[in-house]
């Protein structure tokens, strides 16, 4: 049988990687938005889910294909949940993974360690064309805390100095099967092809 075609609403080689090998056996080819010639969407949105949602409409629109997207990022409770959406340039552009980690930890300094904490957001949207009145939406949140100084060279982002509840080591200390089997990303993907598997019940 044929695979039913998905693009992908964003540019990232391993989470395009990570989407097929999840939804391969399920008869779905998961295809770059860049084979479409979609362009990157302003992301407006107030919420993880607007922005998704946005990503993944344009990419319907612009392929004429059913899309997946994901939004994600970091909430900090002592800062009000920032850095939130806005957590991949929170030191400004150009976007650095490095110099948000500094920022945190400047706004953080006065911060003792038992209120540091903060959490992980991931939404993955499967939007079957731009008109969609109900895509499938799932959320999956990872808590942990923010440590006082990084640890561990793995992951990307904010991962060196999130410190995992419960396993006693940083996100950027797990390798990358580790990080997938219990991050708010790998989680919410798995609820995804749950949620396709099983003829889309909530
Ligand atoms: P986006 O979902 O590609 O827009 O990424 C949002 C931003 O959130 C990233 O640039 C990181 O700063 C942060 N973020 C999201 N997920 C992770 C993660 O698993 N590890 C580290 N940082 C993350």
């Amino acid at each position: 049988m044929k695979a039913t075609q998905l693009v992908l609403a964003s540019g990232n080689a391993g989470k395009l990687r990570e989407f097929n090998e999840l939804l391969t056996p399920l008869g779905y080819e998961v295809i770059a938005q860049s084979a479409f010639g979609v362009p990157e969407v302003d992301e407006t949105g107030l919420t993880f889910v607007e922005n998704a949602l946005l990503k993944a409409r344009q990419a319907c629109r612009v392929s004429g294909l059913a899309s997946l997207a994901d939004d994600s990022g970091i909430e900090v409770d002592a800062l009000n949940g920032q850095p939130g959406i806005y957590s991949a340039r929170f030191a400004g552009e150009p976007k650095s993974d490095q110099r948000n980690n500094q920022h945190l930890l400047h706004l953080l300094a006065e911060v003792p360690s038992a209120q540091r904490t903060a959490r992980y957001w991931c939404v993955v949207v499967l939007m079957r064309h731009p008109d969609d009145p109900v895509p499938i939406i799932v959320q999956r949140s990872w808590e942990g805390k923010i440590l006082e100084e990084p640890n561990g060279d793995g992951g990307f982002g904010y991962d060196p100095l999130f410190h995992v509840t419960g396993l006693g080591k940083t996100a950027a200390a797990l390798d990358a099967t580790q990080k997938n089997q219990f991050s708010h990303r790998g989680r919410a993907v798995r609820r995804l092809v749950e949620r396709l598997s099983s003829g889309n019940q909530a």
